[in-house]
């Protein structure tokens, strides 16, 4: 197989979404990219693989063509702004998308009242086999288990489980396989990324330290670029072991989080849900902020069941 020179040409657009043309060039790979010239029309002859593109606060590299790559996080923290963001390759064309939703918080309207949602661009099309480390948990209150949670989160997603009486049954699915002892590819050195290629293609949720202390959990996924909507290969979820967390609302709560509902936001993420801004959809459970002492995000709202019905009719 040939080797690849590509011309990149850079372009910004409206949300932060970038595309770059890359055109094949024979003798490529000796000359990789120290960057990208965000200049729309300019084309520079180097290999863009594994260059890091900067988005908000977040960063990911270029993925090999044909494959994707995408990062989210969940805050405690109303103003974070760089929560998501996705990098595809389609034959070349590499394409960069993220959301940013600081700002302060409102009450927002109702989650069953609330039609809003975002799609991340790919979707899971197949039943999801999926893994639980529990090793290096982080600090559990009360009664139930981490992977019992996270069993639970990702039943209110395959069956659209809410409270807003929205009768849905949407078509993906998933299969709990069991413990594992293999770590989710979460980078644990705090600001790094995710990798432009899973070491594994298994689906491994687990606790992951050395995230910052705002980020509750942090999903990494990879995909298959395809025309229209990406396919999924890979997820992995990591939950902040140094949080408190519980299944059940303790008594006298103070500054825990609901692993149940933090988890079917990350679930959300691994079906191809992307953030619905803290500032204006407060109350969905694709909101980027949790806010502790409360469960509410384990319920769908309206507009996250649309957004499942959208990629899985
Ligand atoms: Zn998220």
């Amino acid at each position: 197989m040939a080797k690849r020179q590509s011309c990149i040409a850079v372009s910004f657009a409206l949300m932060a979404s970038m595309t770059i043309g890359m055109a094949d060039v024979a003798g490529a790979a000796q000359n990789p990219c120290s960057s990208i010239v965000n200049e729309s029309g300019s084309e520079v002859t180097c290999d863009p693989i594994d260059l890091e593109i900067s988005s908000g606060e977040l960063s990911l590299p270029i993925p090999a063509i044909g494959t994707s790559v995408g990062v989210a996080e969940i805050s405690s923290n109303p103003s974070d702004s760089g929560d998501s963001m996705y990098v595809a390759n389609l034959d070349g064309v590499v394409t960069v998308s993220d959301l940013t939703s600081a700002g302060v918080i409102s009450s927002g309207v109702s989650a069953c009242s609330d039609s809003f949602y975002a799609l991340a661009g790919y979707k899971e099309s197949d039943n999801h086999a999926w893994y639980f480390n529990n090793a290096g948990s982080g600090n559990w209150i009360g009664s139930g288990s981490a992977v019992s949670a996270d069993l639970s989160a990702a039943n209110i997603i395959t069956n659209a489980t809410n409270n807003c009486s929205i009768v849905a049954n949407p078509t993906n699915r998933n299969n709990y396989v069991g413990l594992t002892t293999l770590h989710p590819q979460i980078p644990i050195v705090l600001g790094a990324n995710c990798a432009s290629i899973p070491t594994d293609t298994v689906n491994v949720h687990g606790w992951v330290s050395g995230l910052a202390y705002t980020t509750l959990a942090r999903t990494c996924w990879w995909g298959i670029a395809r025309p229209g909507t990406d396919e999924l290969s890979t997820a992995d979820v990591g939950f902040n072991s140094a949080r408190n967390w519980f299944s059940t609302l303790p008594a006298n709560c103070s500054n825990a989080f609901d692993m149940v509902g933090v988890a079917v936001h990350e679930w959300g993420h691994v079906y191809g849900l992307d953030h619905a801004s803290s500032a204006t959809h407060p109350n969905l459970t694709m909101s980027s902020v949790s806010a502790p002492c409360t469960v509410a995000q384990r319920s769908l709202g309206k507009g996250d069941i649309l957004g499942l019905l959208a990629l899985y009719p």
